[in-house]
């Protein structure tokens, strides 16, 4: 079997605060192949963001990697000198965020920001970068080139500069993109066009990508993979079309059916009762077991490991472990 492009195993990472230690990832464990779009769903706190983070050792201190291994293209990310990762971030992996306007230099012009990050990771005259960069803003639908190229991040709407921060991310060939809910601050045609967009530099260019969202409806038109997390647990993982097909775990058929549907207009939507707890909550058994209306005895005692279910759909609950064995 190909070796994945990202390999990561048994991730954890731990915030040591004032109120104790919070475990913000417990063991994450997913295999992202070669240009594929591999999702990471769950509610906001469980731990996607911080997993994200750490495939860049971005970890905001006092944040830490205490254990897991990542492997990315065979390289030992967690081994690699300051100076090695500094190569890859912006320029083999890249990463975008929620909010383009916070990640844009509000006194630099985009031509400019896009031309920094080229000539960092590669070695190009001005003028070849300057050229790239018109490029880059064409591959990604922006009007105009060399009248955008001039635009301060300001005079550009919100679609318009995630649009740039897509430019400035591949602009160096990333084979690896990391979306951080990249359409969630987006108005939802402008969404459309944005998950359009990643679609079709997925297959032009066979960038791989890994979609951070909550949003379960962004993986189904998006996603070739997913990991559903909840506090920092994998708990079902398998092929987008397997899971909205045959969903097993109850906190994914919670996710599914708090989705307004066609129709559903005026209808109060079900959802997943109380609330994520923090990564401070530590009780023995299945995390989810506080709002888990299917809670058996051995929910308390024992967590349910990951175990297969299907075409390489696995689920971490104790209502499969029998019909696994
Ligand atoms: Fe619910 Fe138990 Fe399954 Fe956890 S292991 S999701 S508590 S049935």
């Amino acid at each position: 079997m190909e070796r994945p492009l990202l390999s990561m195993e048994g991730l954890r990472v731990q915030f040591p605060t004032y109120a104790g230690l919070v475990r913000a990832v417990n063991g994450v464990t997913f295999d992202l192949r070669q240009g594929e779009v591999f999702g990471l769903v769950g509610e906001t706190g469980c731990g996607k963001t911080v997993t994200g983070l750490s495939i860049l050792r971005l970890v905001p201190p006092p944040g830490e990697i205490v254990a897991g291994k990542i492997a990315f293209d065979g390289s030992d990310i967690l081994s690699l000198s300051e100076a090695e990762m500094q190569e890859i971030r912006g320029g083999r992996i890249a990463m975008i965020f929620q909010d383009p306007s916070a990640s844009l230099n509000p006194v630099f012009t985009v031509g400019e920001q896009i031309s920094m990050v080229i000539r960092q990771h590669r070695p190009v005259t001005r003028s070849q970068a300057y050229q790239r960069t018109l490029e880059m803003l064409e591959a990604v639908g922006l009007p105009d080139p060399p009248r955008t190229v001039k635009a301060y991040p300001h005079e550009l709407s919100e679609g318009m500069q995630q649009r740039v921060m897509i430019a400035m991310a591949l602009s160096s060939d990333a084979d690896l993109l990391i979306a951080d809910e990249p359409t969630t601050a987006l108005d939802v045609t402008i969404q459309a066009q944005i998950l359009e967009l990643l679609a079709q530099l997925q297959e032009e260019r066979g960038l791989s990508i890994l979609l951070i969202t909550h949003n379960l409806g962004v993986v189904a038109q998006t996603c070739d993979r997913v990991a559903v997390l909840y506090v920092g647990h994998v708990v079902e993982e398998g092929p987008t079309w397997e899971i909205f097909k045959a969903m097993k775990h109850p906190y994914t058929q919670g996710l599914l059916a708090s989705i307004p549907r066609p129709g559903s207009r005026g209808e109060t939507l079900p959802a997943v009762p109380g609330s994520v707890p923090s990564g401070l909550d530590l009780f023995p058994g299945c995390p989810f077991r506080p709002r888990c209306s299917r809670a058996m005895e051995v929910c308390q005692k024992e967590p349910p490991a990951l175990i297969p279910v299907g075409p390489e759909h696995y689920v971490a609950c104790h209502l499969y472990q029998e019909v696994a064995r």
